[in-house]
């Protein structure tokens, strides 16, 4: 059963001038296999971050707290060993690459996971399979990675990406802008179909939208850099009516 554990999380970011800024004070939070969490917060609360941060992007240093997973210390992991280890992190390939297509970036990725390369055939249907399942055109296989992607086309190869890697915990962060409802419902239904009794899934959302497809176990509330509430799936209701206000001031150091 996955565990993945962060605890007391503090994560900075230069500052444009000579400094740094913290923008993570103190993260706490466990996803365990079976539980679906959701984090939710105000634009700027630093919910990307904690996504980054847990990625391993070198532009978010870490300055105190610990991430592991089933015990062992992701951060000191680097980004091909998260992965293998079963963390699906959906930022960590944003680039552009020309001339490297979906299918060849999948079936690396998928290579650098399982530690073999899959059979060729065997790997094209899988690929047909979750592209089916997710209503992506099979002329997007051959499409340059991320180059040219409206906001749709990277949230479906998001999930495609985690459905060919079959993680263990998986980290999505919904900007949900670009997301038409068609967009959205496809990504949701990667997401349903991906949760499980052997999965973990943090799903960090600004807008309250996507949790009309997707049923948290667990909602998290975030400001000022760390989590200022916590509930069941009501608690996404109560958000959706009353907004982030009164937790905007509580996050205010
Ligand atoms: P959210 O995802 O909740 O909107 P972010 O994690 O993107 O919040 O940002 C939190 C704060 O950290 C913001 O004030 C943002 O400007 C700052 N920040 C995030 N990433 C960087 C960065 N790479 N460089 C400088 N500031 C950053
Ligand atoms: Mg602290
Ligand atoms: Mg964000």
């Amino acid at each position: 059963m996955a565990t993945l554990e962060i605890r007391d999380l503090h994560v900075s970011v230069a500052d444009g001038s000579d400094g740094t800024k913290e923008i993570l004070r103190g993260v706490d939070l466990t996803v365990k296999a079976g539980e679906t969490h959701a984090i939710m917060g105000p634009n700027g609360s630093g919910k990307s971050t904690l996504a980054y941060a847990v990625a391993g992007h070198p532009k978010y240093e870490v300055t105190s707290g610990a991430v592991t997973l089933d015990g062992e210390d992701v951060l000191a992991m680097s980004v091909d060993e998260r992965a293998r280890a079963g963390l699906f992190l959906a930022m960590q390939y944003p680039v552009e690459v020309p001339g490297v297509s979906v299918s060849n970036f999948l079936r690396t990725a998928v290579t650098a996971v399982r530690g073999e390369a899959p059979k060729l055939r065997e790997f094209a249907k899988e690929m047909k399979k979750a592209m089916d399942d997710l209503s992506i055109d099979p002329a997007f296989a051959q499409r340059s990675l991320n180059e040219g992607f409206s906001g749709g086309e990277k949230k479906r190869h998001e999930i495609l990406q985690m459905e060919m890697l079959q993680p263990r915990i998986a980290v999505l962060d919904e900007t949900d802008s670009g997301l038409d409802v068609d967009a959205l419902k496809v990504v949701s239904e990667g997401v349903n179909r991906f949760s499980g009794a052997d999965t973990g899934v943090l799903l960090i959302t600004h807008y309250t939208r996507i949790l009309r497809y997707v049923k948290p176990d667990f909602v998290h509330v975030f400001s000022g850099g760390r989590v200022v509430a916590q509930g069941g799936p009501e608690l996404a209701d109560v958000l959706e009516n009353e907004g982030y206000e009164k937790y905007a001031k509580a996050g205010v150091s």
